[in-house]
């Protein structure tokens, strides 16, 4: 028997393990340090108050109860040694015959990382509480204060960078402030919100054609939202944000600009690119390593052009099922295969009732394209329970105009995987399943 360790429960890690699964001649430890996997595609439905973190997250044990090959730990994995074959987490080491680095991505500040308490990034479900904290204390904040620059500046939102993530952030604070929240206060008018998108290139969407990011600029501007390109930031602080010589006074500023590979804590000995993701071969194996294996947004695929694969879930997912069948190969003594990608296209949703989708040379806006989108999430999420509570969420906020997650808690103690600051002593439960339940780590 072959030992597997898959380091990430992430979309690669996981399905490293599914390929895995009841197969005779491999072991298979997945570390996370979560006991859960998180669909990180609709967290910003979380921080917007659209869905529950319970919703979109699911414990793996749960997920991997049928494979009787596979053990689950809840640990960090600190350093690993290739020489020796050993991972060493924070519960002690393990010996492996293959190892998986699935760790995913968390977010990059272009070294300013300080801004990060001010400007918290959406990465983990910590980080979706304390957005929709923040969003929900600003409403809070504007309603009971009688000095109007302070209300003036605690209804506006600043979200720095125009990918999906912000685009997705700043069209559901123009929807909720323009259909769902005016009726519940009384001394300000929530349509009166102003939301700045703050790009630094010249289009938001920039993955997408010229027509459809310009159609999605048009329609964030039909939700008040004022798209700001070849903008940079170069200031964030308590009070706002400094973008070269303008100031926007906000009460309340998100970061969706950047994203860095996750680090091994201890180094590593790997060849990185700029965006700290190991470089991989065509079987996803690391040079000079043919026994480590990474995937997803930890790994660099380059193409023939010289760009590289995006760090999207279906790369994951696909990265994941391919290491899996090579290691199974390897197992048995068989030639490994070459990685071919396989696009699926490509999605952002703005608001209700419109998504922009992207395939090849076939381009949709609008309904038809928001249903699509619905209907990709829902088929990827998983568990058939997650899958029926969700579309019963969006089929009651699509048509009572409510969203009824709006409930928050009071300040997390704010931290991120960037390893100078401190992770929250006690771990927070959030979401209950029979028999097991879900704790953020
Ligand atoms: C807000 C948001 C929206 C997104 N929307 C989309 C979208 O619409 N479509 C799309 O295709 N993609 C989207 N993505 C990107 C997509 O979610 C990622 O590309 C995908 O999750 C990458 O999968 P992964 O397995 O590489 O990493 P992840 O899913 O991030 O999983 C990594 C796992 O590793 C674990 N881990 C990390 N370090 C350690 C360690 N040291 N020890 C133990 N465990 C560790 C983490 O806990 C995590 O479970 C979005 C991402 C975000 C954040």
């Amino acid at each position: 028997m072959k030992h597997v360790v898959v380091v990430g429960g992430g979309f690669a890690g996981l399905n490293v393990v599914k390929e895995l699964g009841n197969k005779r001649n491999v072991k298979v430890t997945l570390i996370d340090k979560n006991n859960f996997h998180l669909f990180q595609p609709l967290l910003y439905q979380v921080a917007m108050a659209a869905l529950n973190a319970g919703e979109i997250a699911y414990p793996l044990r749960m997920m991997l109860a049928r494979y009787r090959n596979v053990t689950v730990y809840k640990g960090v994995v600190e350093r690993i040694d290739p020489d020796e074959k050993k991972v060493y987490t924070d519960f002690g080491s393990l010996d492996y015959d293959y190892l998986v680095l699935a760790c995913g991505a968390k977010h990059h500040y272009f070294g300013h990382n300080g801004w990060e308490e001010h400007a918290p990034g959406l990465k983990t479900i910590a980080q979706a509480s304390e957005i929709r904290r923040r969003v929900m204390d600003a409403y809070e904040k504007a309603e009971r204060t009688q000095d109007s620059a302070e209300k003036r500046r605690m209804l506006t939102f600043v979200v720095v960078g125009g990918g999906p993530t912000g685009v997705e952030l700043a069209g559901s604070i123009g929807e909720m402030s323009r259909y769902y929240l005016s009726k519940y206060y009384r001394n300000i008018d929530p349509k009166l919100t102003r939301i700045f998108i703050v790009h630094s290139a010249p289009r938001i969407l920039q993955t997408f054609s010229p027509e459809l990011s310009g159609r999605a600029t048009r329609e964030l501007e039909k939700l008040g939202v004022q798209v700001w390109t070849c903008s940079l930031v170069n200031g964030i602080d308590a009070y706002g944000v400094q973008v070269g010589n303008e100031r926007i006074e906000a009460g309340t500023v998100l970061w969706a600009a950047g994203v860095k590979a996750s680090r091994l804590p201890g180094g590593s000995v790997f060849e990185t690119d700029s965006g700290g993701r190991v470089y991989v071969t065509d079987e996803l194996s690391l040079p000079g390593y043919p026994d480590v294996f990474a995937g997803g947004d930890q790994a660099c695929f380059s193409l023939e052009d010289g760009t590289s694969l995006p760090g999207i879930a279906s790369v994951a997912l696909q990265q994941g099922r391919a290491i899996g069948r090579n290691i199974l190969l390897s197992a048995e003594g068989k030639e490994r295969k070459a990685f071919r990608y396989k696009d699926k296209g490509q999605m952002a949703t703005i608001g209700r009732k419109m998504a922009i989708a992207e395939k090849g040379n076939v381009k949709l806006y609008g309904l038809l394209a928001w249903i699509i989108w619905i209907g990709v999430h829902v088929y990827y999420l998983s568990g058939v329970r997650h899958r029926f509570f969700v579309l019963m969420q969006w089929a009651w906020s699509y048509f009572t105009f409510g969203h009824e997650a709006r409930i928050v808690n009071k300040e997390w103690r704010f931290y991120s995987d960037l390893p100078e600051r401190a992770e929250p002593a006690e771990p927070t439960v959030l979401h209950t399943h029979p028999g097991c339940s879900c704790v953020s780590g």
